[in-house]
């Protein structure tokens, strides 16, 4: 007889409730849970290959350990063989702690990928982990696609975690740059894949949706007006808005009155950009650039939001910047159906620290932020030797190969480590060149709660998933592996014995009588819903009120959080942060002095690549049958009149060059398309050896990140740059797969 079981997706920051369906260890169905307070039965395909990872046969139980033909050096031809637990922490622990004893702190690294952020036991133990092992080779996939996000938000507000959310439920002009809310589902605005939904009830309700984008994406249908923009020119687009909005005298602060400083500085920072430069290198018309401006300032509310595809290119610091002033100079920050602040149950802005350059890296000397160095700094700090090189990685959740700049790059620096131990659930592109791998559990098989996304909430509300099955030869989890490689490590590498013995019993302590559940509840009884310790407090939450209630409890709309909420000092937003303000004649150089005409006249790279996400995959999806059944989307989209001028016909094979590398590719020709822009999606490329990954070996398509070069990035944050890199695409071949578009782009509503 089957049982449901209610849990949040994971899979991403929309956070969907879901119903699993199962008979003893098997699962039957999954499907949306339509009383879940947030997304109300609606999910994406994704959630349902979440049983392929489960019932994966690639997934790792055991460690596994690589036992080099050669021991000075690894090679794709060494053996692995699965060992039992004890010994790999050991072996694990014992190597960190020989590497960090003989050549320093530094010598040690950790890498964290983004879907740390989606788990609960590898992110609580992100902060204790980085304390332990005392290294500033700190790096995390947020450099990649989110960092410029959190650079502004501390640099405005003063902590890099007050995320601001649009208010899609309230707002009356909805203003969207780089984003794909119909694919993404919401990303930074968990709605729980119904975004469409909200976006057609804007414009239900009288409101207005504008999105600009180098492609007219599944997106653009929701939406009043979809306007072409050339890719690392968003920033110049909201020069244009802001400075009209000036011009015209519609500026206020609204409710932030008194509370915002720097407002003289920004009103005239944008007098150097005219706009008929901005309309010639965005290829937006002046008179939309005039009419978007008066449209937003005269909304009643209104909100602008960006999500990675402006995080993801040049001048990534400054666009995040520019549209927070659009949204403060128009009195829509922290105010209904503009930008607003969740008040989630458990605040975990207090797990972590903000800060920005404090130290700076060994080799290249970018600023620290908030105790990370930019991602693309880590090959150079492995491959450059001296004091302080990295010779060991602890890395954990992430995939670098294939969704950092220049894979090629990332696979050199991965393979000169002296030691590498990764925390992984696969063998995969990355992973591959580790000297052990230490598998968490699956997805079933530990509890959750979303420390990190209800940080994105557009509601409040609080849910906790229980695990589902108890497994005994896949049982560890992440929270149980840090915690008892980091007690190991911590121990070996004492030399004091009275210390050791110290930390041997805190690791103790710390193994037997601390969890991710008993944290959970401390956070929920003492947040601000919290119960305390108060028994007769009948409301409060604790983690057994959650668990009683596995569909969520709703907590209210948003609510006032500024200027109390603000962590700067002065407790004013700086609407002109020195170090941001001082990147506009950077901008200015590029496109009002001719620095990008100079370029595009010097290179023969005379399209710009973006990429594209799927409603199927994420990076990390490429093993569920379900998911990537049917035609591989790993195709290269061209507008009609780049195709015919190169001679690419629908059926071609075509070769796409950048300076840093090549690859080759099926073409799809697509009026949806701005013409000298290319797209394909990212994270595929599944074609190189020593990985254990069947399904996605299967099916490999080829990696965008072989034509992205680490050696270019945002000076400002240090983020890298994988949008709108220049590339020279030429037809290589007939006869290639062209079917029409892949089920997977076509734009459903996948209900359960
Ligand atoms: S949008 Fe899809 S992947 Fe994201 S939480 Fe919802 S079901 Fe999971």
């Amino acid at each position: 007889m089957s049982k449901l079981h209610y849990r949040t997706c994971h899979l991403c920051e929309t956070m969907c409730g879901i119903e699993v369906e199962y008979e003893g260890e098997q699962i039957l169905a999954i499907r949306g849970d339509k009383n879940d307070v947030l997304s109300k039965g609606n999910i994406c395909p994704k959630a349902t290959g979440l049983q392929d990872i489960h019932n994966c046969p690639d997934r790792l139980r055991k460690p596994l350990k690589r036992v080099r033909k050669n021991p000075a050096e690894k090679s794709h031809d060494d053996d692995w063989v699965e060992v039992e637990w004890d010994e790999a922490l050991d072996y694990a622990a014992g190597e960190l702690a020989r590497i960090q004893n003989q050549h320093g702190m530094d010598s040690v690294a950790s890498y964290a990928g983004r879907s740390t952020a989606h788990n609960m036991g590898a992110l609580l133990a992100t902060q204790p982990m980085r304390d332990i092992l005392g290294s500033r080779n700190i790096y995390t996939g947020s450099t990649v696609d989110q960092m410029p996000h959190n650079f502004v938000w501390y640099q405005m507000f003063g902590h890099q975690f007050l995320c601001t959310i649009p208010d899609i439920n309230r707002t009356d002009y909805y203003l969207m740059l780089g984003t794909n809310p119909k694919i993404s589902n919401g990303a930074q605005m968990a709605t729980g894949a119904n975004t469409y939904k909200k976006l057609n009830e804007i414009r239900a309700r009288g409101g207005k949706c504008v999105l600009l984008d180098p492609r007219r994406t599944e997106s653009a249908q929701y939406m009043d007006e979809h306007h072409f923009i050339k890719p690392h020119t968003d920033a110049l687009f909201l020069i244009g808005v802001i400075k009209t909005i000036f011009a015209k005298g519609l500026d206020k602060a609204g409710r932030m009155e008194g509370h915002v400083k720097g407002w003289g500085h920004v009103k005239q920072a944008v007098q150097d950009f005219e706009l008929d430069d901005i309309s010639r290198e965005t290829g937006i018309a002046k008179d939309d650039i005039e009419r978007i401006a008066v449209e937003f300032a005269s909304a009643k509310t209104a909100v602008c939001y960006g999500r990675t595809g402006i995080s993801m290119v040049n001048f990534a610091g400054l666009t995040q910047w520019l549209m927070q002033v659009l949204n403060i100079i128009t009195g829509n920050m922290d105010e209904v159906g503009g930008m607003t602040f969740p008040q989630p149950a458990i605040d975990s802005l207090d797990l972590s620290r903000s800060s920005w350059d404090r130290y700076r890296s060994r080799v290249s000397g970018r600023p620290e932020f908030s105790d990370e160095f930019p991602l693309v700094v880590l090959g150079e700090e492995i491959l450059t030797p001296g004091e302080g090189q990295i010779r060991a990685l602890l890395g954990f959740c992430g995939n670098m190969v294939l969704s950092m700049a220049d894979g090629n790059h990332s696979e050199k620096a991965l393979n000169a480590l002296e030691f590498y131990v990764a925390v992984d659930m696969y063998r995969n592109e990355t992973t591959r060149f580790a000297d052990i791998i230490l598998p968490p559990c699956g997805p079933f098989e530990k509890s959750h709660y979303d420390y990190f996304y209800h940080l994105y909430d557009t509601i409040n509300w609080a849910k906790f998933s229980p695990k589902l099955f108890d497994t005994p030869e896949s049982k560890w989890t992440d929270w149980e592996i840090f915690t008892e490689l980091l007690g190991r490590f911590a121990t070996k590498r004492a030399k004091n014995p009275i210390k050791k013995a110290l930390i041997s019993l805190a690791h103790k302590f710390v193994r037997y009588f601390i969890s991710p559940e008993l944290v959970t509840d401390l956070g929920l009884r003492f947040g601000r819903y919290g119960k305390g310790l108060n028994p007769f407090n009948k409301d409060g939450l604790t983690l057994k009120k959650l668990k009683e209630n596995p569909h969520g409890i709703y907590l209210g709309e948003h609510s006032y959080t500024f200027p109390e909420g603000l962590r700067t000092e002065d407790k004013k937003i700086d609407l002109a942060p020195r170090v941001i303000v001082d990147d506009l004649p950077r901008l200015k150089a590029q496109f009002i002095e001719g620095g990008a005409a100079r370029e595009r006249a010097n290179s023969e790279f005379d399209l710009k690549i973006i990429s594209r996400l799927t409603n199927r995959t994420l990076g990390w999806m490429h093993h569920s049958r379900r998911l990537i059944k049917g035609k591989n989307p790993c195709e290269l989209l061209i507008h009609p009149d780049d195709a015919r001028a190169r001679g690419i016909e629908a059926d071609c094979l075509v070769k796409v060059t950048s300076n840093a590398g090549q690859i080759e590719i099926p073409v799809l020709i697509s009026e949806d398309m701005m013409p000298g822009v290319v797209c394909m999606p990212s994270h595929w490329g599944h074609n190189r050896e020593n990985t254990q990954q069947s399904i996605a070996n299967g099916n490999p398509g080829v990696s965008m990140n072989d034509l992205t070069d680490v050696t270019v990035f945002d000076e400002l944050t240090g983020n890298a740059i994988v949008n709108g890199v220049p590339v020279k695409v030429e037809a290589i071949a007939r006869g290639a797969d062209s079917d029409e578009r892949h089920a997977d782009e076509s734009v459903e509503e996948f209900v359960a």
